[in-house]
């Protein structure tokens, strides 16, 4: 058997960019290092397919020794085909120097089944293109198969008790659409080798599928030329905008016309780019700070989402509360003292979590919170599990006021806020000297991935470390609010 050419995932990089493909096959060290927020993201839900397997119970895995040995893992799904193996996890094929490893192959009555498993909740057009391949490599290779699914997370199931498999997991048949695909996928596998074999580098301009489906990593060397300031830095309009200004010659924010068709919002950034210049609006940041009353709570929760619900009246990646982090100002002139909650891993914490946040929220004032949204619900939710607590909940509810509100209405506006709102690019506008850079944890989804990790962390030494980064992470958020808050009375006064 020659090695094989082409495996799902550089399929699927090829139908996304033909230079995307040839530069992994050829240029493999361009690669852009994944960042902690992609490797947080991609760790996400990785034992999905472990609990899958369990919808087929006793199966045979055909994983072999060495990860990469994709031969001796092609030749033990044979072996297993042939000595009678009835469930197979990650059966291996090759055909046409095309690898394919299945999630689970069953044999019932009538024939052999399918099944790629995905930590999601729908099925994309991305999955029913790697089911298309499989079953093409598959079938070539000569193993009929009477169907093939795709097994996503049913978003409505509850847990309670112990996860019913059958509830939790939803699987549906992509026959059809797979069988239409046979003949888009034998002429992408065509092209994409010679992609992957030729001399010379497909001549692809940056455009929209740097981005779709996926964020390419060959970004660091293909728009290395493009420069600082660039149209793509201008957020909240869609890529074929930005594209379509670079295209038409404008390089970068200070070269866009006046007379665009870009929205008000974007507008804005773009005279403030163009006039390097801060924009504040005195009356309407007064206004804003006129609803604020003494003393002052700044709050920020941080949330996990497991994609199998671990605790009770729990549905798939709910968000759960497990840390808050709380700054208390008595009046203008009180010292600033800090309050947090970091909920023991292992045990569920949405009680202890609004028992204490009630604990530390007793008297009156305002409860800042910065883009409240989640904030809000995740204290609706708590209201209904907790139902004893309701009115307590809702009197901290009607006390929340939104400190995104004067910058999202652009009462005040910076440049280097890039029109977007994120308390990050507030903090690197307004409060420079106060960065997340040095933090090992500097991201809610890191945040929530390193918690979702410290569920089943036995290193005693290695707990402690990620709950110090934990509190470090949360700390930063209230007190970058509390930076960008006297920010605001410093330029009303
Ligand atoms: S960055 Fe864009 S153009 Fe370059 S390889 Fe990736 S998708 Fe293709």
């Amino acid at each position: 058997m020659e090695k094989h050419i082409l495996s799902k995932s550089t399929f699927l990089r090829g139908l996304q960019c033909a230079k995307s493909l040839y530069l992994y096959k050829n240029f493999i060290q361009l690669r852009d290092k994944q960042s902690a927020e992609k490797t947080a993201i991609f760790n996400r839900g990785n034992n999905v397919g472990l609990l899958a397997q369990k919808l087929f119970p006793g199966g045979i895995d055909a994983t072999p020794a060495k990860r990469s040995d994709n031969f001796s893992a092609v030749e033990k799904t044979k072996q297993l085909i042939e000595s009678g193996a009835e469930v197979i996890y990650e059966a291996a094929f090759q055909h046409n120097q095309v690898l394919a490893i299945l999630d689970i192959l069953v044999k019932k009555e009538d024939g052999w089944y399918g099944y790629e498993v995905k930590s999601s909740t729908k099925i994309s057009q991305t999955y029913l293109l790697d089911a298309s391949l499989q079953y093409w490599v598959i079938t070539n290779y000569g193993l009929p198969l009477q169907d093939i699914s795709i097994i996503i997370i049913n978003n409505q199931y509850v847990r309670n008790g112990n996860v019913e498999l059958d509830k939790l997991f939803v699987a549906k048949s992509v026959k059809e659409e797979v069988l239409k695909n046979q003949e888009f996928v034998e002429e992408k596998i065509h092209s994409s080798k010679l992609v992957a074999a030729n001399a010379e580098q497909p001549n692809v301009a940056i455009g929209e599928q740097c981005f779709s489906p996926y964020h390419c990593d060959f970004m660091g060397t293909c728009w290395k030329n493009v420069p600082k300031n660039s149209v793509f830095e201008i957020t909240g309009i869609p890529k074929v905008e930005q594209f379509a200004l670079y295209n038409a010659g404008f390089k970068t924010i200070a070269e866009i016309p006046l007379n665009n068709n870009l929205n008000a919002s974007a507008n804005a950034h773009v005279l403030a780019v163009k006039n390097d210049e801060e924009k504040i609006d005195t009356p309407a940041i007064a206004k804003f700070l006129d609803r604020i009353k003494y003393p002052l709570f700044f709050m920020d929760f941080e949330t996990f989402m497991p994609a199998i619900p671990i605790y009770n009246k729990t549905k798939p990646y709910q968000h759960i509360p497990f840390q808050y982090s709380l700054h208390y100002k008595k009046d203008k002139e009180a010292p600033l003292q800090h309050f947090s909650f970091l909920a023991e891993q292992g045990l569920d914490p949405r009680k202890s979590f609004l028992e204490n946040l009630l604990k530390h929220t007793p008297s009156e004032g305002t409860i800042l919170v910065y883009d409240a949204l989640m904030e809000r619900n995740i204290l609706d939710g708590l209201k209904k599990e907790f139902p004893d607590y309701a009115s307590e909940i809702d009197w901290r509810l009607n006390r929340i006021v939104d400190l995104m509100i004067p910058f999202q209405e652009k009462s005040y506006y910076h440049p280097a806020m890039k029109n977007s709102f994120s308390i990050k690019n507030l903090l690197h506008a307004l409060v420079p000297e106060l960065s997340y850079n040095d933090l090992m944890i500097s991201s809610g989804s890191i945040a929530m991935t390193a918690y979702e990790h410290l569920q089943n962390e036995t290193d005693m030494f290695r707990i402690l470390e990620v709950r110090e980064q934990l509190h470090e992470y949360c700390k930063l958020d209230t007190l970058s609010m509390v930076k960008v808050f006297e920010k605001l009375e410093s330029v009303s006064s």
